[in-house]
């Protein structure tokens, strides 16, 4: 009998079952999925993500695989271009981007090391359910055996088509559909030192530097185009880097693709409600949304310490597990609405609405505000303070005062 079965060892499962086990709880992870490996997923990690990285110990290991730190976002709107640093997470400046195969081991090992039991290659099939409420599960392990374990949570980090949410129906809510389609692949012998990102409307594309010397570089489409897309990868890819960006373009054909296009049509946008008896999600089981803003490992790290701590206070009983519980979809919820919200219009590659338009504006030449707004995609400036009106007002007039003076 376990403490914490969790399903999925990738961001969110991983972390989940390392602060679990470094709590002192008998904690058991299993992944059908054996390390190093991939998935489908490009990997920009924010600064509040770093941050936890370097909390939990594991950042030295990250910045050791060679993935350079960012601190610049290049946001290009076509008429208006805005770069900068986003504002720090506490002491952390940095954003990363380390490829999956790296990360998630480095994440699996940290679980392992904090004395949680890992099982690779370990596929689950079912959940137990006893008395009304989950207590186990039931898959096939590496050797093929059929394998039953209990535990009194079981947590679902199994992602976007988590069989854990399946089983238990966790409601869905605030739902959107898939709203783009992309694809990425790497290239060596680009020179890129930041993020680039250039949105258009019904395009966009978005390059960040990684592991090896390579560039990460994706292009998306709206959803619709996706059969289109996937009939000429290639061809459409170049054509949406020229249209967003020639310079870019230029860049790219200069240099050589070393992998195969990945992609996808799969990236639905909703909340789950992430509990119930015996069970919890977290990561993209719980909450999924557009990649277009790359939250969803830095979310993983927030909700893993969340749901950690809630687990925590009702095991040890400081709070009934279900109240504790309920205080983590409210947190989680309240850290990830204003980015969701952004995050969907972002996604839906529309020109952005009249009075967003003139705070693009007004923020060109304003390095410091430029650098704040910024920090609303990174995490670090929180949405509240940022577009209170006296802020949005002082915004304005700066940018009216710096064009009197022209
Ligand atoms: C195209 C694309 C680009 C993206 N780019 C970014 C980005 O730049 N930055 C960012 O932060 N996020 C990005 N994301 C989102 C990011 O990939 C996810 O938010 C993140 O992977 C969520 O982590 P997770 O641990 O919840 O789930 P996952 O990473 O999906 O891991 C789930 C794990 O569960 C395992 N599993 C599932 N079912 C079972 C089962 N029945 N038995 C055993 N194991 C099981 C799987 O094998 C898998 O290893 C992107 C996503 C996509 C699709």
């Amino acid at each position: 009998m376990y403490d914490a079965i969790i399903v999925g060892a990738r961001c969110a499962g991983s972390p989940t079952a390392m602060l679990l086990a470094r709590k002192g709880y008998r904690v058991l992870v299993v992944d059908r999925s054996t390390f190093p490996s991939d998935i489908l997923s490009t990997h920009f990690i924010h600064q509040p993500g770093v941050l936890r990285l370097k909390r939990w110990g594991l950042l030295d290991q990250v910045a050791a695989s060679g993935c350079p730190p960012i601190t610049t976002i290049t946001l290009d709107f076509g008429p208006v271009v805005l770069s900068g640093s986003p504002p720090p997470a506490e002491d952390v400046a940095e954003a990363y981007c380390p490829r999956r195969r790296v990360l998630d081991t480095i994440l699996v090992r940290a679980a392992a090391d904090a004395g949680a039991q890992v099982r690779e290659g370990f596929s689950v099939q079912d959940l137990v359910f006893e008395d009304g409420r989950v207590a186990g599960i039931r898959g096939r392990a590496a050797g093929g055996q059929t394998v039953t374990e209990h535990a009194r949570i079981v947590i679902g980090a199994d992602g976007l088509h988590s069989l854990v949410a399946r089983s238990v129906k966790a409601p869905a809510y605030n739902e959107h559909p898939s709203l783009i389609c992309a694809y990425y692949s790497y290239w060596s012998g680009v020179d890129m030192r930041g993020t680039e990102w250039y949105p258009r409307v019904g395009q966009q594309t978005i390059a960040f530097p990684t592991n090896d010397g390579l560039v990460c570089i994706a292009a998306a489409l709206r959803s619709d185009k996706f059969h289109a897309f996937r009939s000429d990868i290639e061809g459409t890819f170049l054509r949406i880097l020229n249209a967003c960006s020639p310079g870019l373009a230029e860049r790219v054909q200069a240099g050589t693709r070393e992998e195969r296009f990945a992609g996808t049509a799969d990236v639905p946008n909703f909340f789950r409600t992430p509990y119930g008896p015996g069970w919890a999600l977290v990561g993209d089981a719980g909450y999924h949304k557009d990649p277009t803003t790359g939250e969803g490992i830095t979310d993983a790290f927030r909700d893993a310490e969340l749901l950690a701590d809630a687990v925590d206070a009702g095991f040890t009983g400081r709070q009934p597990l279900d109240e504790a519980l309920a205080g983590y979809e409210q947190r989680r919820n309240e850290a990830a609405m204003p980015i969701y919200e952004l995050t969907v219009q972002l996604a839906s590659l529309q020109a952005p609405p009249p009075e967003q338009q003139a705070l693009l504006a007004a923020l060109s030449g304003n390095k410091e505000d430029t650098s704040r707004f910024l920090g609303l995609v990174a995490g670090t400036t929180p949405f509240q303070e940022f577009f209170v009106p006296a802020n949005i007002g002082r915004i304005m007039a700066a940018a009216a005062a710096r064009a009197a003076l022209v």
